[in-house]
């Protein structure tokens, strides 16, 4: 019969893997508990126009990679509704600030997420189907401070002590501004006049954008069109006075705290939420990621809020793909070891496996890492596969259980001794 396969841009997690998943998430939850961000956990699917009115109905994630499914109503009388599986969190986070009332408080909200996100993109290496974010948000009415250049700064200082703590070696901040909601209005009506000469010699996705969503067309790759883009109209030239200025305290505040960073005009970020400070941190090539080197993305939304029918309430946020960021520290990582566990014991005849089992329940109440072998096992093999597992094999025969004194064979002293039962759990942790 044919097997079953996990779906076509999806994978399984498999230990070892996930311990170094684990360490991730534990460092990132421990940068953020320092800088004051509290948990938040969204629903995996919310509504269809939650995605549409805030990432933007011609993003590629809105027009063509969302999972979207009508829901059936359960009753006659149940109208249907489209549903989506969340493409990114940030929508879902402001939809739950407003639901919540979190406005009311007038203080800063600073909120953290990890989770699983769904795009409908062509899987490879370091771009998945179901992928993981792990995410932060700060926001607040604009008497909070939330729309402060201290904000933009204290994000970017935090991701960079989490890749510091994290040991990833190399990383690269690009930054730029893309300017208020009418900064960037005024440069879109700018670029769209500049590619309508030029827009027919351009790929397909670039004529389209050129029409749809022009600031798309700055994030092209397209090594044909690089020619056209980098002679279009500069962002720069396009910012009013306020978002200049909190360009520069953004950049000044950065700068003291010794964060290296280099701006990047075409960095505008395709959804289109995004206004003033836009982001991204890449790793240099050869680093496990191949042609998907953007680590995380991140930028400043202070119209958001409003776009969902929520109160003001300016705000900054990031995601960082969790999966190339373990991609770049397995690329990374010098060759370790594999952790062993502190014993396993061996019971000596299949009558002795309750008795085993037994002095593994009270050396894992003490704390220890134990594997329990099988009383069918041979000789051999349970020292073969102690060896493979564990620092230390306990060997538990009718002799050890009667007299109270186990056998402790050390693998890499290569020497065999009797301890006493009640000294075993101090024994094994040396
Ligand atoms: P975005 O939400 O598009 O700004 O993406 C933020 C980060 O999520 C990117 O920098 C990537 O690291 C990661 N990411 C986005 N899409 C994918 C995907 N399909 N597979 C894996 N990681 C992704």
């Amino acid at each position: 019969m044919a097997t079953i396969k996990a779906v076509r841009g999806t994978r399984d997690l498999l230990p070892p893997d996930t311990t170094l998943w684990n360490h991730v998430e534990a460092s990132a939850r421990s940068v953020f508990a320092r800088y004051g961000f509290g948990e938040i956990r969204t629903p995996l699917f919310e509504v269809t126009e939650l995605f549409a009115r805030s990432v933007g109905e011609e993003t590629d994630i809105v027009s063509k990679e969302m999972y979207t499914w009508e829901d059936r109503g359960r009753a006659e009388s149940d109208r249907g509704q489209s549903l989506t599986l969340r493409p990114e969190n940030t929508a879902g986070v402001v939809r739950a600030y407003i639901e919540h009332g979190m406005a009311d408080s007038g203080m800063i909200e600073k909120l953290f997420y990890i989770g699983p996100q769904f795009r409908r993109e062509r899987p490879q290496r370091g771009r998945y189907r179901q992928f993981w974010q792990i995410g932060a948000e700060v926001l607040g009415p604009p008497w909070s401070g939330s729309d402060s250049a201290l904000r933009d700064a204290e994000v970017l200082e935090m991701l960079a002590t989490l890749l510091d703590e994290l040991g990833v070696k190399g990383w690269h901040l690009a930054l730029n501004s893309v300017g208020s909601a009418e900064d960037r209005q005024r440069y879109s009506d700018a670029l769209r006049e500049a590619l309508a000469p030029v827009k027919h010699l351009m790929c397909e996705d670039n004529q389209r954008r050129a029409e749809t969503n022009p600031l798309r067309v700055l994030d092209s790759k397209d090594p044909n069109d690089q020619g056209i883009i980098d002679g279009l109209p500069k962002i720069a030239d396009f910012l009013g006075e306020d978002s200049r200025a909190h360009f520069e305290q953004v950049k000044a505040a950065l700068d003291v705290c010794g964060v290296p960073y280099t701006v990047e005009p075409r960095l505008v970020r395709g959804l289109d939420y995004y206004t003033r400070t836009t982001f991204e941190f890449t790793v240099p090539d050869g680093n496990g990621l191949g042609t998907q080197n953007a680590l995380l993305g991140g930028g400043r939304y202070d119209g958001l809020s409003e776009m969902l029918g929520g109160p003001r309430a300016p705000g900054i946020g990031f995601a960082i793909g969790e999966d190339r960021l373990i991609l770049t520290l397995q690329a990374q990582a010098t060759e370790q070891e594999p952790k062993k566990l502190d014993a396993f014991i061996a019971p000596m005849g299949v009558a002795q496996n309750p008795g085993a089992l037994k002095l593994a329940q009270e050396l894992r109440r003490a704390g220890l890492t134990v594997e329990v072998g099988d009383g069918n096992f041979r000789l051999k093999k349970s020292f073969e596969a102690a060896d493979k597992l564990a620092r230390r094999m306990v060997i538990f025969g009718e002799d050890e259980a009667s007299s109270g004194l186990l056998t402790v064979k050390d693998f890499s002293a290569g020497e065999q001794e009797k301890i006493p039962r009640e000294e075993l759990a101090a024994a094994l942790k040396g």
